[in-house]
């Protein structure tokens, strides 16, 4: 076992700080390498530990033709990395966006590993996706696609090795399609190889709306611990998909409320009010988006972020709170529902500035926790009611929530910090146990 002094001794070793280090405009996984540093720097843990944790421990690029309507073959990008299986098989969703890329999907598949061991899951952390417009294939062609995906990574995934989810631009149909090609080529029904599936596939109760539901309790445990009152305290929701939508209507169903949402679409504001029920009704009945919506007044997605609420839910895309959002913003509380969406520089600005924020890692843990109840169904052959799930999600929320805001209290940091420190803690328990070779 390395010694704590040896965390300042060089390498030769392949050293991801090195991008970090080189990378002017920082990149998403040099922004989690400069979160760890931070974390690194209160808990000084051992040399070996920080290169492992630094490093993820497999990255895999495929090519996938896929046969597109107009019958030409389209070749697209498909990424899988798995950061860690120190406490377990690793879990992370499949994105389809088109700035997917390695850098992006070894970031997002580093938070997944700190995500699951701050809801204490018995599971490490990775992460996919393909490089696409998802608004701009048929369903058959989506479908095409997520079959190929699912072929090309038929060695990565398994219900003991890798368990993909839904994350950005996919859902449960398309990890129907995922659980459908995989049982196939095993030749068995696997339907614990994904999680997030439909319910007739075996999907959980309650899968669809934890992540949001995961928020709202973040939400309501900081504002305790700050003590903001639900009765007068006002938000606004960044993203209308399956985390922001269900985060503002569930905020809102606790009397809070919800001034301001938007999409990639349009964004909107409104001081008495917005009825997050219309809104709903709204986007379903047009194709998903908020565009048109009437219910407030169209502001700007800057606006959005600057409106003058108390809570501010960014629950869309990562680096959307810049220093300059950080140094105008009026909300007292930030809820990251998204993965990233601070930028690093921006953390230090919203501390000073006393301003509260619910590290991602921690708050959009919801929808892991209930993936690992989907996973435990699906092995037990047993299915849960929904109260259960909530039930038993909202607890694990609470915990997690203690669990961080304790150690950020005793080692005298933010919340953010508090958080990695709950994880590395963990797993450096872990990464030691395990020992190497
Ligand atoms: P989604 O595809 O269902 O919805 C994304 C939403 O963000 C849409 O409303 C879209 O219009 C909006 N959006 C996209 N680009 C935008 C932009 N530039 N400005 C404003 N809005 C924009 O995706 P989701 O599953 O809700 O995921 C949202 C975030 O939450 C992502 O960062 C994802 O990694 C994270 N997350 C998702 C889950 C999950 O269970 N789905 C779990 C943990 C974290």
């Amino acid at each position: 076992m390395a010694t704590k002094k040896e965390a300042t001794q060089p390498t030769n070793a392949v050293n991801s700080n090195n991008a970090a280090a080189t990378n002017g405009n920082q990149g998403m996984f040099a922004a989690v390498l400069s979160r760890l540093d931070m974390a690194f720097s209160k808990l000084n843990p051992s040399y070996n530990f920080q290169q492992i944790i630094k490093n993820p421990q497999k990255q895999v690029i495929v090519s996938l033709p896929v046969m597109m309507d107009n019958g030409k073959i389209e070749v697209f990008q498909g990424y899988r990395v798995i950061h860690s299986m120190a406490l377990g098989p690793s879990k992370g969703g499949i994105r389809y966006a088109m700035d997917v890329d390695m850098d992006e999907v070894k970031a997002l598949a580093a938070w997944m590993t700190f995500k699951c061991a701050i809801a204490n899951l018995p599971y490490g952390g990775a992460k996919g996706g393909i490089q696409c417009d998802p608004r701009k294939l048929s369903v058959g062609e989506l479908e095409r696609l997520t079959r190929a995906y699912t072929s090309a990574m038929a060695d990565v995934f398994g219900v003991n090795k890798d368990i993909p989810a839904p994350d950005m631009g996919t859902g449960k149909r398309e990890m129907a399609w995922i659980v459908d090609t995989f049982s196939k080529i095993r030749g068995e029904d696997i339907p614990g190889v994904v999680t997030g599936k439909p319910l007739t596939l075996g999907g959980s109760k309650g899968r669809e709306a934890a992540t949001g539901r995961g928020v709202m309790i973040s939400c309501l445990e900081a504002m305790k611990k700050i003590g903001m009152n639900k009765k007068t305290a006002t938000c606004a929701v960044q993203g209308f998909g399956n985390v922001g939508s269900n985060a503002a209507r569930l905020i809102a169903a606790q009397g809070i409320k919800v001034l301001g949402i938007g999409d990639h679409t349009a964004a909107f504001y409104n001081p008495k009010g917005i009825d997050i029920d219309a809104a709903l009704k709204y986007v379903k009945e047009n194709g998903g988006i908020l565009k048109g919506f009437t219910g407030g007044d169209l502001v700007s997605n800057e606006e959005l972020l600057l409106s003058d609420v108390d809570i501010l839910v960014p629950a869309a895309v990562q680096n959307v709170i810049t220093e300059d959002i950080a140094k105008n913003m009026k909300a007292r509380l930030v809820v990251e529902g998204a993965n990233g969406p601070t930028v690093a520089a921006a953390d230090p600005i919203l501390y000073e500035r006393e301003i509260t924020v619910v590290p991602d890692i921690l708050a959009n843990g919801g929808g892991v926790t209930v993936s690992y109840f989907e996973w435990v169904q699906n092995k037990s052959g047993h299915y849960w009611s929904e109260d259960e799930v909530n039930a038993k999600h909202d607890a694990s929320m609470s915990t997690a929530f203690e669990h961080v805001w304790f150690n950020s209290k005793q080692y005298k940091t933010n919340l953010r910090t508090g958080a990695y420190i709950t994880a590395l803690k963990k797993l450096e328990q872990a990464v030691e146990y395990r020992g190497n070779y």
